[in-house]
């Protein structure tokens, strides 16, 4: 795997975690009219989104942030991210291992953080 860098843009404890995750239920649920148990689900799905932002991975180009392998013309990279945190340089092929890697982080960072998602999902996609 190639050299990569987290971007920390903040770092939210238990308390900030678990009021995000209610305000997001809560609008689920009450705007969005989702049963109790979709609007957790949401809210989960939200706290993920949310924590890939804040840990976002970026790399230098030249080389796929999954596989290591160096980019060249008869295997491009594509750049996942913005101008604002960066870029993760990837083949279009590592993406879902990439992705499922960075979920699974996503997953064991919030349930070490709180027990409040000790029971949240841990489907990977
Ligand atoms: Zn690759």
């Amino acid at each position: 795997m190639a050299l990569s860098v987290v971007l920390a843009v903040a770092v939210w404890d238990a308390a900030d975690w678990r009021a995000y995750r209610d305000e997001r239920a809560g609008v689920a649920e009450f705007d969005g009219g989702l049963n109790r148990h979709e609007a957790e689900a949401r809210a989960f799905e939200c706290c993920l989104s949310e924590w890939l932002c804040q840990n976002f991975q970026t790399n230098e180009p030249g080389h796929c942030s999954e596989c290591g392998v160096v980019e060249s013309d008869s295997d491009r990279l594509l750049p996942y991210g913005d101008a604002i945190n960066g870029h993760t340089w990837l083949h279009s092929e590592c993406w879902p291992a990439w992705y499922a890697h960075r979920r699974h982080a996503a997953i064991a960072a919030l349930k070490a953080v709180d027990d409040l998602f000790k029971d949240e999902g841990v489907v990977l996609r």
